[in-house]
């Protein structure tokens, strides 16, 4: 959702609002002005985001696992509980976790048809 402040032009502000609030950052009552001062002057020098809440943590070893954590990541950003760009962050590294899981299943599948043939091949001769 847009932050509700009204510029002096009337139009409204475009930034997001922060969490159970109705103002983004910048115009939000709640964060002291020596604060959003402070933040001006590091301009964007730390662009750290955090993820803003707690999962429960899994080895991410197979396909459901892999599952389970992005139904949740998807619920989350859906219900305003994680920060798109979190999300973003992590559906990454859940991409690339998903691709590695396969590869792990795709070589052992193949080392037991490689042991199978030989296997054979042995008992042919
Ligand atoms: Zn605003």
């Amino acid at each position: 959702m847009k932050c509700e402040f009204v510029k002096n032009n009337g139009k409204r502000c475009g930034n997001y609002h922060l969490k159970n609030e109705s103002y983004c950052y910048w115009h939000s009552k709640r964060i002291p002005e020596a604060d959003k001062l402070q933040a001006r002057q590091r301009g964007g020098k730390d662009k750290i985001i955090k993820v803003n809440g707690s999962y429960k943590l899994s080895k991410l070893e197979t396909i459901s696992e892999a599952m389970k954590l992005n139904a949740t990541l998807i619920n989350n950003v859906l219900s305003d509980s994680l920060d798109l760009r979190c999300g973003v962050g992590l559906s990454s590294m859940l991409n690339l976790q998903l691709k590695l899981i396969e590869s792990g299943e795709f070589e052992k599948r193949l080392s037991e048809i490689e042991k199978d043939l030989k296997t054979k091949s042995e008992q042919l001769q």
